[in-house]
């Protein structure tokens, strides 16, 4: 056996974690540059609570709200301007991926002089402050990952900062801030983990211990979908169960990487506007089906962790969980051609070629 396995964010996960450990946040330094969405922090108790531990500990705060669904490249440098300005010791994110892959680009460029090239391509950097994260969302598991994904206008698509020094230093995680999350977010974001957690499974890079976290978070999302597909109101223990399961999906891709459903599913956002969840669900099926061809007993070990029993019935559930896909042939040439080049394309087993995604989107568009 060989592996290589690391994930050094602490996690604390309870009903008003942020108010029990808010030394954790005291020990990251005197001056917290916190970072929200739009209105979702002020609305589900999280940036009050945040703000209450902060105080408690002595901590100034300095608050920048609005960062957008999908954060650019430019709209980082500003918020790191604002963050080096007023001189922050760490940077505080809540809400979903949006904010906490923007704090990570905001933790580096707010520490040092940083190219949008160096940022994009260098693994170690010469100083980076220190992050703590309160997601809000049970999808991107950007709580346990060293990525930041930003929109890359130049590209036409995303690029990754991918740095060990992002890794948040602590997650906290309280269900309880998820809870009224709207039916199509908590649908999308479900998905971009349960996505995770299959294409970390079935990934090239795929380890034991991801194969054994994936393995863990499709078991307890399975039951889960079954229950958002029939529109059934998620309670509490549901609600924590799903950003459990979101984080272990996220401790997978961690090290395991996504593979060609994030590939595609990044011209269906930079272009459509799709959620990033809605975008990989629409998708997920015919990739599986792809895999499948050379993998059956693999994409069988997938639908057995989940509790479902064959590849139509996941289907169906992500139908009624994400919608059908709508591309135009013109579309399918265009995105195929740049998700070929992505790089989560050399982690995809068996590795298509621009045919075989051209093929994916269609079938995916025909369901
Ligand atoms: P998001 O873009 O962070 O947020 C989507 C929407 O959800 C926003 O309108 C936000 O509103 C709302 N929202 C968040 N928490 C809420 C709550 N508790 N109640 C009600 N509304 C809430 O969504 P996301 O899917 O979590 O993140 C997507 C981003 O993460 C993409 O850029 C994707 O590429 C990236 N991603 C990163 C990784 C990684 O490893 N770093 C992995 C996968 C995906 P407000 O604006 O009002 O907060
Ligand atoms: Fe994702």
């Amino acid at each position: 056996m060989k592996f290589h396995y690391y994930m050094p964010t602490r996690l604390v996960a309870s009903r008003e974690c942020l108010k029990d450990h808010q030394a954790l946040l005291g020990a990251l330094g005197k001056k917290a540059f916190i970072m929200t969405g739009g209105t979702s922090a002020y609305k589900n108790g999280s940036l009050q609570d945040l703000i209450a531990a902060l105080e408690a500990q002595g901590v100034a705060w300095h608050h920048f709200a609005g960062v957008k669904p999908n954060p650019s490249l430019q709209e980082v440098r500003q918020a790191a301007g604002e963050a080096k300005n007023w001189g922050a010791d760490f940077i505080v994110a809540i809400g979903g991926g949006s904010p906490m892959d923007a704090a990570k680009a905001v933790a580096v460029l707010a520490a040092g002089e940083v190219t949008d090239q160096e940022l994009l391509s260098q693994r170690k950097f010469a100083r980076v402050l220190p992050l703590a994260v309160v997601p809000t969302t049970s999808g991107t598991g950007s709580e346990v990952t060293p990525y930041s994904i930003l929109t890359n206008d130049e590209i036409q698509s995303k690029s990754f900062l991918n740095s060990e020094q992002v890794y948040p230093a602590v997650a906290f995680l309280d269900g309880r801030y998820t809870l009224d999350l709207p039916p199509a977010i908590t649908c999308a974001t479900v998905v971009d983990a349960l996505s995770h957690a299959v294409e970390g499974f079935l990934a090239v890079r795929s380890i034991p211990p991801t194969r054994c976290l994936a393995r863990e978070a499709m078991t307890l999302m399975g039951p889960l979908l079954a229950t958002l597909a029939k529109r059934e109101v998620l309670t509490l223990e549901n609600r924590e169960t799903l950003l459990y399961a979101s984080t272990l999906a996220g401790m997978v891709i961690a090290q395991s990487g996504t593979t060609a459903v994030h590939a595609m599913g990044y011209s269906l956002t930079y272009f459509k506007g799709l959620d990033h969840g809605v975008a990989n669900g629409r998708l997920l099926a015919q990739y599986l089906r792809f895999v499948a061809k050379e993998r059956p007993g693999e994409v069988k070990e997938v639908l057995r962790a989940l509790g479902i029993p064959n590849l139509e019935d996941l289907e169906e559930y992500l139908g009624r969980l994400v919608g059908r896909l709508e591309i135009t042939p013109e579309e399918i040439r265009q995105f195929s051609g740049i998700a070929v080049k992505a790089g989560n394309i050399q982690n995809t087993h068996p590795r298509p070629s621009e045919e075989d995604l051209a093929e994916i989107y269609r079938t995916s568009s025909l369901l």
